[in-house]
């Protein structure tokens, strides 16, 4: 492959963007090499600017579920476009999509919408902060939710990739509030519990971890944090960024049956447009303003292209009742060919997976938290990672990220990418 056209424009950006990237997840710096500028995407291929054509599975990091420029979105978009693009005003499609919204995810009633995953969850933060008037939040290392303060603090990654999990910028001050635990390790939110006594607002999860490479909750976790909530008084937010209309219609909430007190949703909700937001009952969301004494507010918020993006989204993902289940097919199906091939030539390996997110680790442990997620061995991801580009298979350039299946993806594809993993793993 020739990446003479990506390596210019790569040059040209780092003189007048940071790294050249928007954000740095999309920069090369954990595998080498120069990032590939994308110029259109279709299905479940993405287009480089020198005319390579990639199977891709980072899928904008995951909103594509559907597939690049899938249809029923962009005709929708086009159309709203016609009729201007924002007016600081309300308008009826933030109805239907919150209406819609409501009805597809459980114990939620009402839903606020805003630009982004991390202002979704810096808002729900803020709101669980207000409604319990406590400071401190809980949350597990290696868990992302987006970059605001409060969760610069071993934040899965994009920070753990670049090696700072603790930004400077965050005060102490704020770093202070947020308290560390282990997924998966019941034991140790007890013990925070305890010596935190009347102080915690809110723990916050990723109900299936995605940001450490794709790491599912053990059993009983998600159903002991539950308990712990209720009996401390705290409020539990899931954070479904990644996870919201992709696990599930109702996301975990629905996939394992557990309520959550704040949801947080990004990603899918937006159908590739940059959207994110959060609901929870009426109780808590009454407390925002304009009617509730917590603020939050957002020039942008509830933008009616963002919006006719997400409302197509989540209109043909409710609508077709065996989506979720094609792509556990296909990623089932993609595991059990990588596995193969990596086990033919003796590549040590483990790989997690549930419904349509998979990740491969390369190490011998099984990886169940931050902690195993790191052991795995870095330079042969490097060599994956480069060996999968050469052959036209982009995956995210982080051994920290999961994969995401798209309903686009055919069985040819899945091959495809099987038989890349085969020919590399060798080399391996
Ligand atoms: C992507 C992500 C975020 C942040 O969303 P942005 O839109 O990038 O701000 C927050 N939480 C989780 C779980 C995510 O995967």
């Amino acid at each position: 492959m020739l990446y003479q056209r990506s390596s210019a424009l790569f040059k040209e950006a780092q003189e007048v963007i940071p790294g050249g990237v928007n954000s740095p997840v999309r920069a090369f710096n954990a595998v080498g090499g120069t990032p590939i500028f994308a110029k259109s995407a279709k299905g479940a291929y993405v287009y480089d600017e020198d005319g390579n054509r990639y199977i891709d599975y980072i899928n904008s990091w995951g909103p594509m579920l559907l597939g690049h420029a899938f249809p029923p979105v962009v005709e929708a978009v086009i159309e709203k476009a016609k009729q201007g693009t924002s007016f600081g005003m309300p308008t009826a499609i933030e109805t239907e999509i919150a209406e819609l919204a409501v009805s597809m995810v459980p114990n939620i009633d009402k839903i606020r919408f805003v630009n982004s995953g991390t202002e979704a969850c810096m808002s729900a933060i803020r709101l669980a902060r207000g409604f319990t008037k406590k400071d401190k939040i809980i949350k597990f290392a290696g868990c992302y939710h987006g970059h605001s303060d409060s969760f610069l603090i071993a934040a899965g990654s994009g920070a753990v990739t670049f090696g700072t999990p603790n930004s400077p910028g965050v005060t102490q001050g704020t770093a202070k509030d947020t308290l560390l635990a282990r997924f998966n390790d019941l034991e140790n939110v007890k013990t925070l519990l305890a010596s935190n006594k009347d102080e915690i607002a809110a723990i916050i999860i990723e109900p299936v971890a995605g940001n450490m490479g794709c790491i599912p909750p053990v059993k009983g976790f998600l159903e002991g944090l539950r308990t712990l909530c209720d009996e401390h008084n705290v409020l539990l937010i899931f954070d479904e960024v990644m996870t919201g209309f992709r696990l599930a219609n109702g996301g975990v909430q629905q996939l394992k049956g557990i309520h959550a007190d704040i949801v947080c949703f990004g990603k899918v909700v937006g159908g590739g447009l940059p959207v994110g937001a959060f609901a929870a009952r009426n109780e808590i969301m009454d407390y925002l303003a304009p009617i509730g004494p917590v603020y939050q507010a957002g020039t942008l918020s509830g933008n009616p292209l963002a919006m006719a993006a997400g409302l197509a989204m989540l209109k043909t993902i409710k609508a077709d009742a065996g989506l979720m289940q094609r792509l556990e097919e296909k990623t089932a199906y993609l595991h059990r060919g990588i596995s193969e091939a990596l086990n033919k030539h003796n590549v040590i390996h483990t790989i997690n997976r549930i419904g349509s997110m998979i990740s491969v680790h390369f190490s011998e442990n099984q990886v169940v938290d931050f902690d195993t997620a790191a052991q795995g061995n870095n330079d042969t991801f490097k060599r994956f990672f480069h060996g999968m580009l050469n052959k036209g298979i982009y995956i995210a350039p982080s051994a920290f990220e999961t994969w995401f299946i798209t309903d686009a993806l055919t069985y040819e594809d899945l091959n495809e990418t099987i038989a890349a993993v085969e020919a590399i793993a060798k080399d391996l």
